[in-house]
Formats: structure tokens, C-alpha cells, sequence
């Protein structure tokens, strides 16, 4: 019975097998017959063939109907097969297609979010939220690059499912761009992508050894570090894995941080570009020092918080002498230049917060800033000893005269007032034989003694 079984198992598997079995048994009564014709005679009369004949016939012909059964049962099978699998991978890859047209609607979003941004530190937020949000990873980390004296450093400016203690490492300071970093420091350093996956690595250019082969306070098996660059040069760095949900990050989710890091050198580029043109607004291109207006607008600025905290400043107003003269002796050209030196050396010569501007054509202010009256003397007298020992192409000595007045919040006058001081301060100054530094405290003294002596 087994074997009966097992037989009709392989006939089954195997239908076509039916074909020839049935033409040998159907073959065989005519053989059997011719057989027994030779060996017994003709023994066997005609009725008895004829029965022998029918029941091979018969067999034959259920075999063959048989084997086509099987065949037809074999087929259908097969298509019903296929027709599942078909039906399966129809499922996935509409369920693979759902995902990724929700990731691509979700990343081109982000990209149009990215370009929206207004502050560099904007765009580092909406980096970490998409690749937490739109590429799925259940960590992240954003770094930005600082470069300072030559030496390059990172600085941790976004992070997403790092615990306190993870992140303590990387936190606050300015983190040297080298191995403690592992493949953040490579990525920075060189600008490639790295991907680590079980099949992947993608950095072959750059085969990575230990400790560069992870990324410090990841502790992750599979990771992706991509940097963030403008025209080749690195302006950060963005890593994200799926440590969470222990799944893989693929080749695809590189693709998407890339194009994601992308947009993001776009936002910060037309940043820094808007803030590059608005400086320039704001700058006298001859002399590098804030023009007119934008001057005032500072001054004014730091006028009212000198009130509102009861802090002294200064203004320095300062003239070119015999500029006239420069410019007639030596031409306008000369002249330019010599409003170009002095812008710089008056920049050198003060400090950071000191504002320094151009305020009209060869007369320059500054608001120095918590400043006594004192203090901006020696300041003002800084400049105008540098500018006489400065030589500026020309065998001609160069001088200024500088007026200084000071705010005090305990007389408290307007803003216009001490510059109309400061320059009265000038104007004494010029009248009293140029290249000098003027208090216009001493000019109001001055002018009560004389008030005084006329009495
Ligand atoms: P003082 O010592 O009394 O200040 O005499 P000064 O000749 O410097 O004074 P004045 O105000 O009479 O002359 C200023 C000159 O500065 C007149 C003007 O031609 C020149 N000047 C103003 N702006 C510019 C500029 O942008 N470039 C050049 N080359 N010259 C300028
Ligand atoms: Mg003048
Ligand atoms: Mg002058």
C-alpha cells in the first residue's frame, strides 16, 4: 500500500511521466497478444483476445485520462501558486510603496521646511527633528563645526533620544575633531558619508579602524554619519541610528540624510549670505566702519541702555587736518587712500565693543561704550599718535584732531548734545593748532571761566 502510495505521489510530481506508461500499456495487448500467438499458438480464441485487448485498451485509456487529470491538477496548482505570490508581493510592494511615498512627501516637507529657515540654529533643529520624524531613526545627533586658531572642533548642537548620561561626553564644549569622535571625526574631517551596516561599509575609500569604526556614545552596530557641506566645505555633521528598534539603517536612509543634509547647507548658505549683504549695508566701503545711518542706529541703541543701566560712554569725534590740502597737493585718489588707512587704524585701535563709523566726508565718530571720560582720552590719543607715526605713501605727514565727550547718567542730556559737544570739542581743537585730543569738559570749564571773567 505504501509503495501504492509513493507511486502515485511521483505521478503527481511528476504527471507527464503518465504519457509514456500509458503507451507502453496500451501497447502492450497487442505485444501480449503477439507474444502468446508465438510461444502457446493460437490457443486463445478470438472472444477471449478481444476481452484481454478491451481490458488493456480500457487501462490504457484511463491512464492516459488519468495522466491528463494530473496534468490539468498540476497546473492549476502551479497558477494558484503563482497567483498567491503574486498576490503577496502585490501586498509588500504596495505596502514598501505606501511607506516610501510617506517618506518622500515627509522629506520633501522637510526639505521645504529647511529653506524656510532664518537662524543657522533653526536649521540644525529642523535637521534633527526630520531625521527623527521623517527618516525614523530613534537617535540623533547634530554637531556643528568650529574652527578655531587652525584647530577644529565640534560642537553638539542638536540631539534626539540620547539619554542625559550619553550625552554627557559630548555636551557643551568644544570637542576636538579627532578619534575620541570616531566616525563623526572622520566624516568632519574628510566631508564622506559613512555607512555601517551589517552588509555595508560604505567608506572602502576609507577603510575605518578602530576607534573610527564607531561613534563615540553611540555604542551602535549600525549607524549613518553624513556631513553637512557648503561648496565642499564641512559645516557640520549629522548621525542617526535605530538603536531603539534594534533595526538596520539601510543605503535608502543614507540617500534621504544626504539629501536632507543638503537642503540644510542650502539654508544656511542663503543665511549667511543675507547676513553677509546686510553687513554690507551697513558699512562704509571705503573705510570698512559702519556708515552714517547704521552708526546712529547703534549709537542710539547703546544710548538707551547706558540710560536704562546708569552707565557712562564716550564719543570720540575726529577730523582729518588740512585734508584739503591732501587732496589738492596729491589728488582725490590719494585722498581715498588715506580715509582708507585711517578707517583701519581706527578699527586696531579700539576695542571689540567700541563702534566706530564714517560720518561724513573726512570726519569719523565712536561710541565707546562703559567708557569714562578719561579712559577715551587715552583711547582717542591711541589713534591720534598711531595716525601720526603712520606712514601713508605720501612725504607728507597725516594728523587728526579729536573731540571726546563723555555721557553721564547723573546729568542725563540727549543724545545730541554730547555730540555737539564732542564737536565743540573738535572745533576747539582745530583753533587751537590741530593734531590734538580736546575733553570737552575742559571746553565747558573753559567757557564758564571766560563767561566768569566777563562778568
Ligand atoms: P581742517 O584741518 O580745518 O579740517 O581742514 P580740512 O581741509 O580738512 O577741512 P575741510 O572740511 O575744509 O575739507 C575737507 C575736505 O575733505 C573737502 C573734501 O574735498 C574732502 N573730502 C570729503 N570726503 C572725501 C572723500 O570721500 N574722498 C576724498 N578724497 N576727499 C574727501
Ligand atoms: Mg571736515
Ligand atoms: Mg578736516
Amino acid at each position: 500500500m505504501k509503495q501504492a502510495n509513493k507511486f502515485v505521489d511521483f505521478l503527481t510530481e511528476h504527471p507527464l511521466f503518465l504519457i509514456p506508461l500509458s503507451i507502453i500499456l496500451s501497447l502492450g495487448a497487442p505485444l501480449g497478444w503477439l507474444i502468446l500467438d508465438r510461444i502457446i499458438g493460437t490457443s486463445l480464441n478470438y472472444s477471449t483476445y478481444k476481452i484481454i485487448l478491451l481490458i488493456y485498451m480500457a487501462s490504457g485509456t484511463l491512464i492516459v485520462f488519468l495522466g491528463f487529470i494530473s496534468i490539468i491538477v498540476f497546473l492549476v496548482d502551479r497558477i494558484n501558486e503563482a497567483y498567491v505570490k503574486i498576490k503577496e508581493l502585490k501586498e509588500l510592494y504596495e505596502r514598501d510603496y505606501l511607506k516610501l511615498k510617506e517618506r518622500m512627501m515627509g522629506l520633501s516637507s522637510a526639505i521645504g521646511d529647511l529653506a524656510k529657515s532664518k537662524e543657522e540654529d533653526e536649521v540644525f533643529y529642523k535637521l534633527a527633528e526630520s531625521a527623527n520624524t521623517v527618516i525614523g531613526f530613534d537617535r540623533v545627533l547634530v554637531m556643528r563645526k568650529v574652527v578655531r586658531e587652525d584647530r577644529t572642533y565640534l560642537q553638539l548642537v542638536e540631539a534626539r533620544g540620547i539619554k542625559q548620561s550619553e550625552q554627557h561626553p559630548l555636551l557643551y564644549d568644544l570637542l576636538p575633531c579627532d578619534e575620541r569622535l570616531g566616525s563623526i571625526a572622520i566624516a568632519c574631517s574628510k566631508g564622506i558619508s559613512i555607512l555601517y551596516n551589517k552588509d555595508d561599509v560604505l567608506s572602502e575609500r576609507y577603510k575605518l579602524k578602530p576607534p573610527y569604526d564607531k561613534i563615540k556614545a553611540f555604542r551602535s552596530r549600525s549607524f549613518v554619519v553624513v556631513p553637512v557641506k557648503i561648496k565642499e566645505e564641512v559645516v557640520a555633521v549629522i548621525a542617526g541610528d535605530r538603536r531603539f528598534s534594534n533595526e538596520e539603517v539601510t543605503r535608502d536612509d543614507m540617500v534621504m540624510v544626504n539629501i536632507l543634509a543638503d537642503a540644510a547647507a542650502h539654508a544656511i548658505f542663503s543665511i549667511r549670505t543675507k547676513l553677509q549683504l546686510e553687513e554690507l549695508a551697513r558699512l562704509d566701503s571705503l573705510t570698512g566702519l559702519y556708515n552714517r545711518r547704521y552708526w546712529f542706529e547703534l549709537a542710539e541703541k547703546e544710548f538707551k541702555k547706558a540710560r536704562r543701566y546708569k552707565m557712562p560712554f564716550s564719543i570720540l569725534m575726529l577730523d582729518i587736518d588740512d585734508f584739503k590740502k591732501i587732496n589738492d597737493t596729491y589728488g582725490h585718489q590719494i585722498g581715498d587712500q588715506v580715509l582708507s588707512i585711517l578707517g583701519k587704524i581706527i578699527r586696531e585701535s579700539l576695542r571689540e565693543v567700541d563702534i566706530p563709523g564714517r560720518y561724513g566726508g573726512e570726519e569719523f565718530v565712536a561710541l565707546l561704550p562703559v567708557t569714562e571720560e578719561e579712559a577715551a582720552f587715552k583711547a582717542a590719543e591711541r589713534i591720534r599718535v598711531s595716525v601720526e607715526n603712520t606712514f601713508f605713501g605720501i612725504d607728507r605727514k597725516i594728523t587728526v584732531t579729536i573731540g571726546v565727550s563723555s555721557y553721564y547718567p547723573a546729568e542725563d542730556p540727549d543724545f545730541n548734545k554730547i555730540l555737539l559737544w564732542a564737536d565743540k570739542a573738535l572745533y576747539f581743537g582745530k583753533k587751537s593748532g590741530k593734531n590734538r585730543t580736546v575733553k570737552a569738559s575742559e571746553v565747558i570749564k573753559r567757557s564758564e571761566q571766560q563767561g566768569i571773567q566777563k562778568q
